[in-house]
C-alpha cells in the first residue's frame, strides 16, 4: 500500500507544457493494469499518464488540454481506491509511487503514456535511470519530437511509436518528423521500437506507402490498430478494407499485425 500523499495545498493552475525541460511534470494518473494495445498487448504494466499533448488527433480518447491540480493513483490495483497527489509532481515522488505499485504484482515494464510524455523530457531524464533499476521502461509516443527523444533515448527499453495517418487524425501529415524520430530510435541498439498505426475506412494505400518510406528496417513490427468509436467503442471497418490494408503492408514488412484496443473490452484502466 502507498503511504498517505503529502498534505501540502493542491496546485490549481498548472501550465507545465510551457517548461518542457523542467524537473516537475503534471500527471493525470498512475496505476497498474494490462496493456491494451500493440505489440505487448496483455502484458501487465505500471502506467504513468502525463497531461497535455501538442496534437489533436480526431480519434483521441485522452484529450487533455489542461492538467488538474491532482494526480490520481489507484492502489491496490483494480480496487477503485484513489489517492490524490498534488501536481506538478517531482521525480522522487513518482519513483516512490512506481516502486510501490511494482511490488503488487509481476510487471513487464513501466509505461509512460499520455498525452505526450516527451513534452517532459527534462523530468524523464531524471526519472528514467532510476526506474530502469526497478523495471524496463516503455514509452508510448506520437513519434513527432525527435529532439526530445534524443534526451531520454539511452534509458528507454521499448518505444511504441505512432505514425499519424491524416485520414485518422484529420490533422496535417507529420511524416518528416516521424522519419527523423524513427531513425533516431535506431541509434540505441538496446531499445526495441515498433510502430502503431491507427487507421479507419478513409485510410489510403498512399498513406501506407509513406509508412514504408519512413520505416527503413523491414523487421520493425507494424501494428495496425482499427479506429475505435469514441461513442460506443465499436470498430466499424469492413473485413475487405481490413485485409487490403494488412496485405499492402505485409508484403513489405516481416511482422504486421492487426490488433484492436482490448483494454476497453476488459473494462480496465
Ligand atoms: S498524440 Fe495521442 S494523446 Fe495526443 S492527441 Fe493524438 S491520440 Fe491524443
Amino acid at each position: 500500500m502507498l503511504q498517505q500523499p503529502p498534505s501540502e495545498p493542491l496546485s490549481q493552475d498548472v501550465s507545465p507544457t510551457l517548461n518542457p525541460s523542467g524537473k516537475t511534470a503534471p500527471l493525470q494518473e498512475v496505476f497498474s493494469s494490462i496493456q491494451g494495445e500493440a505489440l505487448y498487448v496483455g502484458k501487465r504494466q505500471v502506467f504513468v499518464r502525463f497531461a497535455h499533448c501538442h496534437l489533436k488527433c480526431a480519434y483521441c480518447d485522452t484529450p487533455m488540454t489542461s492538467a488538474t491540480g491532482q494526480c490520481h493513483v489507484e492502489d491496490p490495483p483494480g480496487s477503485g481506491l484513489e489517492h490524490l497527489y498534488p501536481n506538478p509532481m517531482r521525480p522522487q515522488t513518482l519513483l516512490e509511487i512506481i516502486g510501490s505499485l511494482l511490488k503488487t504484482a509481476k510487471h513487464h515494464s513501466v509505461s509512460f503514456t499520455g498525452g505526450e510524455p516527451l513534452l517532459y523530457h527534462g523530468f524523464l531524464k531524471e526519472l528514467l535511470p532510476q526506474v530502469q533499476k526497478l523495471a524496463p521502461t516503455y514509452l508510448e509516443t506520437s513519434g513527432t519530437q525527435p529532439e526530445f527523444l534524443q534526451t531520454v533515448l539511452p534509458w528507454l527499453d521499448f518505444i511504441a511509436m505512432d505514425i499519424k495517418l491524416p485520414s485518422a487524425t484529420k490533422e496535417a501529415p507529420q511524416f518528416e518528423q516521424h522519419a527523423r524520430f524513427y531513425q533516431m530510435s535506431l541509434n540505441n541498439p538496446n531499445t526495441q521500437c515498433f510502430i502503431k498505426l491507427v487507421f479507419n475506412t478513409q485510410t489510403t494505400l498512399a498513406e501506407l506507402d509513406a509508412v514504408k518510406a519512413i520505416v527503413t528496417d523491414r523487421n520493425t513490427p507494424i501494428i495496425l490498430q482499427p479506429e475505435t468509436s469514441l461513442i460506443d467503442r465499436s470498430v466499424s471497418i469492413q473485413p475487405k478494407h481490413l485485409f487490403d490494408i494488412e496485405n499492402h503492408l505485409a508484403g513489405h514488412f516481416n511482422d504486421v499485425r492487426i490488433i484492436p484496443q482490448t483494454h476497453k473490452m476488459l473494462n480496465v484502466l
